[in-house]
């Protein structure tokens, strides 16, 4: 069962972050949904959160 997650934020003060945010909107303006799902992976790499649900030890 595969969920849409809603897309990443980039953190205020990550340029890093920043910078994928701004390549992920210019490959939205293109229509390359694969370098979107890339960018929102990253970001989401980047900042992994910290109270999630599952925890696998
Ligand atoms: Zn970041």
């Amino acid at each position: 069962m595969s969920f849409p997650l809603p897309p990443p934020q980039a953190p205020l003060g990550c340029a890093q972050c920043a910078n994928w945010a701004r390549t992920r909107q210019q490959a939205q303006a293109a229509g390359d949904l694969s370098r979107v799902i890339d960018m929102n992976v990253l970001i989401r790499r980047h900042h992994p959160p910290t109270d999630s649900p599952r925890r696998t030890l």
